[in-house]
Parts: C-alpha cells; structure tokens; sequence
C-alpha cells in the first residue's frame, strides 16, 4: 500500500507526531486532497490540547487546507481529479436536517464535522474531506496564499459583509494579529471608513500599510472615546481573545452599532442601558460554510487582499504551531505540504 506522511496528536496535550500511514481512500460522498499547504489556526490548538473532551484520537489538525483532487468517491457529481479545492472549520453538513433545510449548513443537527478536530485535517500529504465542504480554488492564488483564508480569511470576510455596514460607514477592527491584519484589507477594499485598534504605536506603520484610514492606539489612547470622536462605529469586529479589550472598545459603537465577536474570549461584562438607549448589539459569528469561503478566495483575487504568512515546511510543525500560539507569528504559519 503506498504511504503518506502525517502530523497526528496521540492524546490531549500530547506531543505532533510525524507518521506514516496508509493513503486514506475517499468514501461515498467524499473525495481525497493531495494536499499543498494548510494554515495552522489558534483552533488547531483545541486538538493539540484536547480542549472538546470529545475529541478522538489520534487526530490529525489542519483546518485551512488547500490542495488539488486526487481521488473523487461514489455519487460526487461537483468534483473531478484536478481540480483545485479548499476546505475550512466546516466540514460538511447534512442537506436534510431542519436546519439545513433552512439553509443553515453551519448549525447542521445531525453532522458534527469539523476539520482537524472530529475528522482528520490538513497536516498530512493527503486527507479526505465530504464534497459539499470543498470551495474553489481559483488559480491567481497560490496554496500558501489561499490555505490561511478558509479559515481566519472566511471568518473575518464573511462577518465584516453580514454585519450590516454600508460603504463609508464606520468601521472598527479590534486586534492586528492573524484575523485582523485580514479584517483591516477586507474593510477597506470593502469601502468602510476603516478603523485598526492595537495595542501600541508601534503597530500604526502596519494599520496604514494595509490601508487603514485611521489608527488607535489602544495602550495610550481610550479607544471608545476615540471613536466617539470619529462619529461612532456601525460595526467593531473584535478579533482579540481578550474580553477586557472587547469592553474597553463597546462604548465606541455608534447608533444602532454593533459588536460582532469572532475572537474566542473569556467572558466579560458590558452595559445594558448603554446598549438600549443607542439600539446597540453584541452579536457573535461562526466562519462559513464552503460557498462563503470560494466567495472570500474569489473577492481577495479581485481586490487584492493577502494574508502575511510565515511558511514552514510540514517537518517544523512544532516549530509554526509555537509561533502561532505565541502570538509571535506575522501574521499565519502557514505549513508547506508538496
Ligand atoms: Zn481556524
Ligand atoms: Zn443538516
């Protein structure tokens, strides 16, 4: 039987193992990636330290996955070997249950499928994946330029454009790290007044470089305050894992503003008379599905956006994983695969 390589996690908080396996053969309803490149998430660590006590083991993680088809199983119509594809945190959905049936793949009743986490993932020469969780991957992107948007790119492009903005207004990215040095590209070239908010002055020179149209300091500065001055924001995309960060920057929402939270943080509190009299909201948002994905690859191919990556080869895992969860990467490690 020919064999691959793989990067798996034997146990939680266990060390990466690489291994050799036998090449996995698509099922029906699937099909087999050869894999190119796969963006190492700070999701990636729910695996390597077992935070969902339902995680099996051995696992391979791996949720921002770009290869080529290699093998298409029984009954796939939309897939043919060749092809370009990618796949993301979502890994499929039913098609039957109420709500897919409403068309809320995302919230799939009968499916839990998470890349990396419930199946294997992207840090190995192959991986399978179900055909409905594949997006498109168009050829102006190369895998290293495509891997870290179906995932941190989805993510931020996909609740920027369903957070209610229209061109010119307001909008605020909270953090310059992996999402939101992609959040600040997709708000500009999306025509929002855009706003970066880090901490320390050493990050302006970036805000700019990416296009921001203004910088906030959040170190020296009150950032509510600050952006009551420019107006108040429609929207604030808070990026940061920090729930301190995400108050200190609510009282910047303008009327009818709204926070929307795709950072994973520890809970904080907020004020709901400040919410009611200004019709404010806090709402929360999950990445997408596939077809939000080939979206995110088809508007970054169009305007422009790039995610900065540092590359390792699949060897240095441990080496791109550390980077990650140290926050010292700028700005996704990314592993390059074949
Ligand atoms: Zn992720
Ligand atoms: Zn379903």
């Amino acid at each position: 039987m020919p064999k691959m390589r793989a990067v798996q996690v034997a146990r939680p908080k266990g060390p990466f193992e690489i291994v050799e396996r036998e090449i996995p053969e698509p099922g029906p309803g699937s099909v087999r990636l050869k894999v190119q490149a796969c963006g190492v998430c700070h999701s990636d660590s729910i695996t390597k330290e077992g935070t969902f006590p339902w995680v099996q083991y051995p696992r391979v993680p791996g949720h921002e996955v770009v290869g080529v088809v290699d093998a298409v199983g029984a009954g796939v119509a939309q897939w043919t070997p060749g092809q370009r594809a990618g796949v993301g945190w979502h890994g499929g959905n039913c098609g039957y249950c109420n709500s897919c049936r409403r068309g809320n793949f995302f919230a799939c009743e009968t499916l839990t499928a998470i890349t990396g986490i419930t199946y294997d993932g992207g840090y190995a020469d192959y991986m399978i994946a179900r055909s409905e969780a594949l997006a498109l991957v168009p050829p102006e992107l190369s895998a290293a330029e495509a891997a870290p948007l179906m995932c941190a790119g989805v993510t931020t492009f996909n609740c920027l454009r369903n957070a209610g903005a229209q061109p010119g207004e307001l909008v605020a990215v909270l953090g310059l790290g992996g999402l939101g040095h992609l959040g600040v590209q997709f708000a500009v070239k999306a025509g929002y007044r855009t706003v970066a908010i880090a901490r320390g002055q050493d990050k302006e020179p970036l805000a700019r470089q990416l296009g921001a149209w203004h910088y906030i300091d959040s170190q020296s500065q009150d950032p509510a305050a600050e952006l009551k001055k420019l107006g108040g924001a429609k929207v604030i995309l808070a990026t940061v894992t920090n729930g301190d960060a995400m108050a200190a920057v609510i009282g910047g929402l303008g009327i009818d503003g709204k926070l929307m939270i795709i950072g994973a943080a520890a809970p904080f509190s907020i004020s709901p008379i400040q919410l009611l009299t200004s019709r404010q909201g806090l709402r929360g948002w999950y990445s997408g599905t596939s077809i939000d994905s080939q979206d995110t690859l088809a508007f970054s191919v169009l305007t422009g956006v790039r995610s900065m990556n540092e590359m390792f080869p699949l060897e240095r895992v441990n080496d791109a994983y550390e980077r990650m969860t140290s926050g010292k990467a700028r700005f996704r490690a990314v592993l390059t695969i074949s």
